[in-house]
């Protein structure tokens, strides 16, 4: 059916002489082949048996793909179709592979300008396509490599700079740490010096005999030392939440809480002399100091308030007291006897009778010698309180002096005077001011043992020490008076005025024997008399 249509050899040797490359020459509408050199065989890896057949028939593959429609268009229109590397899948050895081609489909027409074949030259440029490809790959792989070196750059910058973030993260970290330990280490020294300092205020507080007691901004206390349990006997509790103030004196409870209310309110210091009722239910005088506490900021923390017991003091005042207003009555009785006398004595000057007159000078004489008495007393005292008492030792007998003293009370004939113990006893002594001592322990005998009119006074030699005393056998000193008898000023009882005296005698005699490294004291027994004794070094 194909057969009118096909051309003479001739005609075919004209096309192929025109064309060296691979061409294939087609006819009608099913694309029949009407020729094909060895070359487009080759191509399509056919042989020689396709000639004559419908291209889809010849290469089925071929179906799948445009070219036998652009074929049908080329023959149909006469316009002619060229592709440049365009690709083709051919099946070569049974296996579909893919080619690049520059063809050209060419209308050849007949006289009257109809298209009546196509030729088809092609050329297979697969290599060079893929070696442009293969060129753009590499290329794009190069770019991809140049990017992402790039790329990688960047990230090593990034990462360079991650690394030096991340060493100075850590440096920092480090520096943390260590600020952290050398926090932790300050903090640590800084409790341990607190508890420290602490446990120091606590034991200082707590072995002291001062009463201390730490308030806070508010006038709360918040913390009472020992010595405050052992003075009120109120338990560390109750002290806490009930204080003390209620255990002050009626009479200084009020100007107390007005002086603590004032400082406490101007944040200023304060001080105070109170009483405050002891456990026994005694009061005992207190000195209060408060002086205010200031944190490290300024602001004020509060109270550290100490007390003292100044009880002792105060009755030594009191007792001082008394001595000057006793010291002036003493010495006005005297005084105004003396003006008396000397007031009759000048009245009586030109009486001749001068019966009174004896009585009188006798009178005055007595009156003078209580006032030497009490002057001797008083330079003395001022001697021993200025530190003037300067000894002057010389061996002597002791016996010998006891003897040769207080002849003014043996004149008197009222009393007799019995030396007893070792007669031969010597000692290295400020003789005058021992014989002071007699005198005045006997003095006192016979003012206030007026009955007992032996009066004994010995020296016996007790291990290297001379004991020496002067005995009484008159009314005795009470046991708690005694341990008062040496204070200077006291008096065991001096308000029925019934005897002169400035509570200084017994005083100078301890201080007189302290000065010789000795001792003194009293045995005395209420209805049964009294033994003052001193004890004194030898040599
Ligand atoms: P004064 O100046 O009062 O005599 P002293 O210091 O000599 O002072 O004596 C102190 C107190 O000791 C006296 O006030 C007296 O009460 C008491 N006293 C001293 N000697 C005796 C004594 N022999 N018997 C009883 N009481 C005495």
């Amino acid at each position: 059916m194909h057969t009118e249509k096909r051309l003479s050899d001739s005609q075919l040797l004209e096309v192929i002489a025109l064309y060296k490359n691979a061409i294939a020459i087609y006819t009608t509408e099913d694309i029949i082949i009407e020729m094909a050199n060895d070359a487009m065989l080759a191509f399509w890896d056919r042989d020689k048996s396709i000639i004559g057949m419908p291209l889809a028939e010849a290469v089925p593959e071929l179906k799948s793909q445009p070219f036998i429609g652009i074929l049908q268009n080329v023959l149909r229109t006469g316009i002619d179709d060229i592709g440049k590397a365009v690709k083709a899948d051919i099946e070569v050895d049974g296996t579909l592979q893919s080619f690049y081609f520059d063809y050209e489909y060419l209308a050849i027409r007949d006289a009257s300008g109809v298209p009546y074949c196509i030729l088809h030259t092609a050329e297979d440029v697969t290599e060079k396509v893929l070696g442009r490809q293969a060129i753009e790959t590499a290329k794009e792989q190069k770019e991809a490599l140049e990017r992402e070196q790039i790329l990688n750059e960047e990230l090593a910058a990034t990462n360079e700079e991650l690394c030096s973030t991340n060493e100075q993260l850590g440096r920092a970290r480090e520096s943390l740490y260590s600020l952290n330990g050398e926090l932790e280490e300050r903090v640590e020294k800084r409790t341990r010096d607190l508890s420290e300092s602490e446990a120091r205020f606590r034991s200082m507080a707590e072995g002291s005999d001062i009463l201390i007691a730490v308030g806070d901004e508010t006038g709360n206390v918040t913390y009472f030392s020992r010595a405050w349990v052992k003075l009120t006997g109120r338990s560390m509790e109750e002290l806490l939440e009930s204080g003390w103030a209620d255990l002050v004196h009626p009479e200084d409870r009020g100007r107390y809480v007005n002086i603590y209310l004032t400082a406490l309110k101007e944040k200023a210091p304060f001080t105070c002399e109170l009483r405050i009722l002891n456990k026994e239910g005694n009061y005992r005088w207190l000195l209060v100091k408060g002086p205010p506490r200031f944190r490290p900021d300024g602001s004020f923390a509060g109270y550290i308030s100490s007390c003292l017991d100044i009880t002792e003091l105060k009755e030594e005042e009191q007792r001082k007291d008394d001595f000057i207003s006793i010291a002036s009555h003493e010495l006005r009785t005297p005084l105004t006897s003396l003006k008396a006398s000397l007031q009759l004595l000048e009245r009586l000057k030109g009486d001749s009778s001068r019966k009174l007159l004896p009585a009188l000078i006798e009178q005055s004489n007595k009156s003078m010698d209580k006032i030497m008495a009490l002057v001797e007393d008083l330079l003395n005292f001022t001697r021993t309180a200025e530190g003037q008492l300067h000894l002057n030792k010389k061996t002597f007998v002791v016996a010998e002096m006891l003897e040769g003293c207080c002849n003014h009370v043996r004149v008197v004939g009222k009393y007799q005077l019995v030396i007893e113990g070792n007669k031969g006893l010597e000692i290295f002594a400020d003789e005058h001011r021992i014989d002071q001592v007699i005198v005045n322990l006997v003095n006192n005998a016979v003012k206030y043992a007026p009955e007992s009119k032996v009066i004994y006074l010995g020296v016996e030699k007790i291990d290297n020490m001379a004991h020496i005393y002067v005995k009484d056998s008159g009314p005795g000193i009470p046991a708690d008076k005694i341990p008062h008898l040496f204070k200077r000023y006291y008096r065991a009882d001096y308000e029925g005025s019934k005897y002169t005296g400035l509570g200084l005698g017994l005083y100078i005699c301890a201080e007189i024997v302290q000065r010789h490294g000795g001792n003194i004291g009293v045995d005395s027994e209420p209805g049964v008399g009294s033994k003052f004794w001193f004890n004194l070094p030898v040599h």
